[in-house]
Formats: C-alpha cells, structure tokens, sequence
C-alpha cells in the first residue's frame, strides 16, 4: 500500500485521533490549565511514540513544556526539524460559539473547536503523514525532529532559552514550521518571509512642571507642539520614513517577488468598507501587498500630554509622551535603526526641549528564506504535486515568536509551510477546520519529506 492510500484509508481515523487532541483544554495563559497543557503534552508525547518516533521526551522549561519525538534512521539523509504548538488561545467570549469549544463537531465539511486549525490540526497533519510513511514504507526519506511548544499563543517567553539549551538535540539541517495558513482553498503558501519588529517610548520635556498658560502662554515652550513637529520629521505625509539610513539595508522586491505578490493582491474596496478608511496609506511606488509585506513602516502607537480630562484646564504641559514603532524587512538590523532613529531625533528636536527615547519590549529581526532555496523549491514542489496549482509564494507582515530562535541557534533554513485556510476563526469563536484542506494536508507533508530528502547537500 503507498502512504496515499494509507491516508486514504485511515481519513476517519486520522479525525478522530485529532478530536481527541482537541478535547484537551490547552489554554496556555490561564494558570488553571496547567493541568490540562501538561495533559495534552504528554497526551502527544504518547501520539508520537504510537506512531514509532523514538526518544519521545516531555522538556521542561520555565513555563510550560516541549514535547519532542524524533526518526533518525536515514544516514546519509538530511534532518529536518518540524515545529508546531499544542497550547491554545482562550475561548472567550464563550456565548458566541454555536457549540462547546473542547467538544469538536463536524458540520458542513468543517471541524468546529478551539486549536482545530491553531495549532493543533497541523501537528496532527504532521504526526498522521509520518505515521503513513512508517506503516507503509517501514522507513522515513530523511530524518525528522519533531517539536511541539507550549506557550506560542503567550509569545513564547521562554523559547529562545529552550532553543538555546536544547541546540545539541535539535540540531537538524532544515527546519518546517506550520503555523501559518494557506492563501485560500485549493491555493497553498509558503511563507518565506517575516517583518521584524523594534518599539520606543518617546519623552518630550519642556519644563519641570505643567505651567499656568495665562502667567507663561508666549514664554514657556510647548512639548506637545514640539512633540508634533518632531512626529512630522519622522514620516512625510506619504508615507515615507525621513529617518535618514533607514532605508539603506532594505533588499529590494525582486521581479519574481512582485509577480508572486501580484498574485494575492490586497482588496482595496473590500478593506476600505469593512474598517471604514477613508483610502489607504503608505510609501508611493508600491502596492499595498508590497507595502504591506516587503517595505518596512514606522508608526505611532500611542500619544499623551497634557490635559486629559474633562472641561478645561489652562496650561502649557511640562511633556508630552508618544510610542512608536517600526516593522522592519530583510536585511535592516533592528540595532541601526533604532540608532538612526535616536540621531534623527537630535538633528530635527526643536532645541527648547529635552528628549529621550528608551527602546521597550524585545524587538525582532526580519527573517526570510530566499524564494529560490531549494528548501522553498523542494515545498513548491511537494504542494504542486497535491494540490495541483503553484503555490503562492507569501509573505508576513508580523513575526513569529519560535522562528528565529530556531533559525538562530541551529543556523538552518526555514520553511513556513500552513495547510489551513486564512479564514479558520484562529483566535475567535467558533474556530474551524476545513476538512478537505486536513485530508489534502497530510497528503502534502506526506510528500513534502520526500521532496526535501531529495535535496542535495551541496545545493
Ligand atoms: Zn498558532
């Protein structure tokens, strides 16, 4: 029998293995599910050596575990390193889901329960693809790691330490991670991708109190006039960063890269009505998917000073205060901006104020994996082969906490390959799979380790 029809065969099982996964409360942030994220790990832990994957091990961490299982009986092959996340997100608001989120139904092709896309489908998409190689083949093309964390959905606190103290067993020369979706039915992604990110609080100080307007109005300086101009220096009104440097390490959208973005474009209409924009912004002389996953931003995410309460209160404001932040691309370090934006911020204060910018919250860098790697070639082929449509080749605006540890510490490539749909309520009520996409998605990670153990050392 070929793995293809193992799975052709074991669809009802293959559901019902999954259902049971999800019956497990894995809700990472509430300090009374511990119970119950140790309960699906080990229940995991239990699914992997059932399957026939070796050195099963729970890891501890800080906060909750790791599971790890591996299959390291193709010398010769290459090792990969496969991660997805058992923890999920909490289900309320818990009266606008049509069934009990832990109780997984199926209704018109759909798998209804919290974690049945995020993440815990696609571990199961993985563990039932190598359990069909292994029944049928006796054997896996390559060498696998498989990992499943905890904490995703609180931002993995304590994965880069894990990656770090565990680099010896996770050692492998490429890794998947499949936590991303695909761009729509019957159009898989690979996500090759990320922005990275880097976060400031702003202080404009002007005096070392708030100052009668009527005694000092025409005397004290303004920090929240000063603040304004200040806002206007960073970014012109088009959408263009005016912080000089700060576009000199962005790697330019290849040909190849727009036409593959050009194939997913933005719907501008359906954007502008449904958060009801007056139009959209950005940097000139890109699209909106451009702009959106190949360009880097700087924002403002918040803004304070002076009076806030009601009525009126005359005073000139001893400061004003403002958070923003920047999403960067390949190749900007997010060190040199953050010190280009500081440099910036001396030339273009205006000199009656006092500034200081304090960098808060962990930034991260962009990361990518060139379109052409033959990683990304080996998944192309793989989802061509099952699928039967060229994958998109897709970017992320936001950052994925457990990628760049891993691509860190190990210094392999990465692929980010997703097998459900955009629209899987991830996160929100009612959260779902779509069958055929599961059923197609074992099929996928089936010949995706065929693929990728074709992959030649040197290449
Ligand atoms: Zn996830």
């Amino acid at each position: 029998m070929s793995p293809e029809e193992y799975l052709e065969q074991t669809r009802e099982q293959g559901l019902r293995e999954l259902e049971e996964f999800l019956r497990i409360p894995s809700i990472s942030s509430q300090p009374e599910r511990t119970d119950d994220v140790r309960r699906a790990a080990e229940h995991l832990r239990q699914r992997y050596q059932a399957i026939g994957l070796e050195h099963t091990a729970i890891i501890p961490t800080a906060g909750h575990p790791v599971v790890y299982a591996d299959w390291l009986r193709a010398p010769g092959k290459p090792t990969v390193l496969v991660y997805g996340h058992y923890d999920v997100q909490p289900v309320d608001p818990l009266d606008r889901w049509t069934s009990p989120p832990f109780e997984p139904v199926r209704q018109d092709g759909q798998l209804l329960a919290r974690g049945s896309s995020d993440d815990k489908g696609q571990i199961a998409v993985h563990w039932q693809a190598i359990d069909a190689l292994l029944r049928t083949r006796d054997a896996l093309p390559l060498n696998l790691k498989v990992i499943a964390e905890g904490e995703e959905e609180i931002g993995s606190p304590n994965f880069a330490e894990f990656a770090h103290a565990e680099r010896q067993r996770l050692r492998a020369d490429f890794v998947v991670v499949s936590d991303t979706s695909m761009v729509r039915k019957g159009l898989p992604a690979i996500t090759y991708g990320l922005r990275g990110l880097v976060y400031f609080e702003l202080r404009v100080e002007a005096s070392s109190s708030d100052l009668h307007s009527g005694s000092y109005g025409g005397i004290a300086p303004n920090p929240i006039q000063a603040l304004a101009e200040i806002v206007t220096r960073l970014k012109d009104p088009s959408g263009r960063v005016l912080v000089p440097g700060f576009y000199d390490r962005v790697r330019p959208l290849t040909d190849e890269e727009r036409a593959e973005f050009a194939r997913v474009p933005v719907d501008e209409k359906e954007l502008v009505a449904s958060y009801g924009f007056e139009g959209l912004a950005g940097e000139p002389g890109f699209t909106p998917r451009e702009r959106q996953w190949g360009r880097p931003t700087l924002d403002f995410n918040g803004v304070w000073g002076g009076y806030q309460g009601a009525g009126a209160k005359t005073i000139i404001p001893g400061s004003a205060n403002a958070k923003l932040s920047c999403r960067l691309v390949p190749d900007q370090d997010p060190a040199e901006v953050a010190e280009a934006i500081a440099r910036h911020l001396e030339a273009v204060r205006p000199s009656t104020v006092r500034t200081s910018l304090t960098q808060i919250a962990g930034c991260s860098e962009p990361f990518l994996t060139p379109l052409e790697h033959p990683l990304n070639q080996a998944a192309r082929r793989a989802l061509r082969r099952v699928y039967g449509s060229e994958p998109a080749f897709v970017r992320s605006g936001g950052s994925i906490g457990a990628v760049l540890p891993l691509h860190r510490e190990l210094g392999a490539p990465c692929l980010l390959v997703g097998f459900v749909l955009p629209d899987s309520r991830a996160h929100a009520p009612n959260e779902r799979l779509d069958l055929d996409c599961f059923h197609l998605g074992r099929r996928a990670a089936a010949s995706l380790w065929e693929e990728i153990a074709a992959i030649t050392p040197s290449s």
